[in-house]
């Protein structure tokens, strides 16, 4: 049994999809006009986890992440400059050069990360006519109105607006950022279609019924998933910091224009911290992927920290922090070395391999508790590095290796071979040490670690690991 924690009615519940073994999953995804950063990446591992953890439950997954390359507006409340022209304006590049190679470096993040690639990964500017089609349907039903700067719902009309936040009109109203635009008739209303502005040429704009122009934000979001997935989505995810304005326009524009439930589960990830501090440019703390490779820390070490703390958890990151991950990245590769070093026989018994593999498991389905899962794992790893595995359990622990590659994508499996001149170093050290020649022994040892080769002395005979 899958349970998860919905948003909307603030309790855990159990996954029920529409079509039983087969879950239709939409993330909003990057906007991209910059390098992604510690809060994009956390998000991604987050939701890439819930889909390898539904997979290997049994479930056929149909997961949509969108890029936006348009229509994000430094303000998430329809004001401000669109973030891909402002991009486009910092690097002297258009925008569309900005989206392709931001995307790119996207793609490329995600790899290193071993983020599993969506089944889909539609951009905004390929839906258009998707999202014009939706505002027509809203049109039609007479939820739109039209000012001097666009098109714009009308959230007056609606009962249940906010539902999301569980908090009345009045407070969202109250709530919403300083009214910057006195035509519209509330504060919660939002953009649906935006005119190019009468005094400059936008990069990025289209023609329409009402003029030329560029989508909302929000729009592209509820086109592109009901394109993909149909009208009512097993399950929507994104960040917390969504669920008031972004969510809940997807919410009443997806609901408005088809009388359906939008979504039936809604899954949120919490904040990402740096020194217990917010993400912020101006503290320059906004760390990209890069920032953490040039301080020598493997991708996959980046993984690990936040799959440590649950999703609806703040998590924190620290240096400190990434050096711990990374120390526990390395004992688990130390574990899946042993692939290559069998021995004859041990005290460990293939049942508790399969005991801790269940335990994983259950763990995740549950709410997707990533830290309790990995409490498992670190148990797991100590009782296997205490006790090596016999020849006989090759079969078993190469099954165990790949179901943790497939849960938690840290590329155990990658675990290869020493040379054999290594092998002989290892074998030639030994027999020193066993004649009690320690001087040889330790130089023996010193050259394999020069090699980036460790040993450990265990009843078994010497270990190595890396
Ligand atoms: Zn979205």
């Amino acid at each position: 049994m899958i349970k998860l924690h919905n948003t909307l009615t603030r309790h855990t519940e159990q996954l029920k999809p529409t079509h039983d073994k087969q879950v239709s999953l939409y993330t909003c995804g990057m906007t991209v006009y910059d390098y992604p950063q510690l809060g994009n990446w956390a998000t991604y591992i987050r939701w890439d986890t819930l889909v390898r953890m539904l997979r290997e439950s049994g479930y056929k997954v149909t997961w949509v992440m969108n890029i936006t390359d348009v229509g994000h507006l430094t303000s998430d409340a329809d004001e401000g400059e669109d973030k891909l022209e402002k991009g486009a304006s910092r690097e002297g590049k258009s925008a569309w050069e900005i989206a392709e190679f931001y995307t790119q470096a996207f793609l490329e993040g995600m790899q290193q990360l071993a983020i599993t690639t969506p089944d889909h990964l539609p951009k905004a500017t390929d839906h258009i006519p998707e999202q014009i089609k939706l505002l027509q349907t809203l049109e039609k039903k007479g939820y739109t109105y039209r000012i001097d700067d666009g098109i714009y719902f009308d959230t007056s009309k609606l009962s249940d607006y906010g539902k999301l936040t569980q908090q009345k009109l009045e407070e969202l109203r109250a709530g919403a950022r300083i009214e910057l635009n006195p035509q519209k008739h509330s504060s919660t209303d939002f953009a649906l279609w935006k005119f190019s502005p009468h005094d400059k040429q936008r990069h990025m704009e289209w023609d329409s019924p009402w003029g030329k122009g560029f989508p909302g934000w929000h729009l592209e979001c509820s086109a592109i998933a009901m394109h993909y997935l149909g009208e009512t989505l097993d399950i929507h995810a994104g960040g917390i910091d969504h669920i008031a304005v972004h969510h809940t326009n997807e919410i009443a524009q997806s609901e408005t224009a088809t009388g359906k439930p939008f979504a039936n589960l809604w899954l949120h990830g919490n904040f990402i911290t740096v020194n217990g501090t917010k993400l912020s440019k101006s503290l320059n703390n906004s760390y990209s992927l890069d920032d953490i490779k040039q301080k020598g820390f493997e991708p996959l070490s980046l993984r690990l920290l936040f799959l440590q703390s649950h999703y609806r958890a703040q998590a924190n990151f620290t240096w400190k922090g990434m050096e711990a991950a990374q120390r526990r990245l390395r004992g688990l590769q130390a574990m899946a070395d042993l692939r290559w070093q069998y021995v004859k026989e041990n005290q460990l018994s293939v049942e508790s391999l399969a005991e801790a593999q269940a335990a994983i498991l259950a763990s995740l389905q549950d709410d997707l508790n990533t830290p309790q899962a990995l409490t498992s794992l670190s148990q797991l790893e100590q009782i296997i590095s205490q006790h090596l595995v016999a020849i006989s359990q090759q079969a078993q622990f190469e099954d165990l290796l790949s179901f943790l590659d497939r849960l938690f994508g840290l590329g155990l499996l990658y675990s290869k071979d020493i040379s054999d001149d290594q092998k002989i170093l290892i074998t030639t050290r030994e027999a020193a040490r066993l004649a009690k020649n320690f001087h040889e022994a330790d130089q023996l040892r010193e050259r394999l670690q020069m090699q980036g080769i460790y040993l450990r002395d265990t009843v078994h005979g010497p270990v190595w690991y890396r």
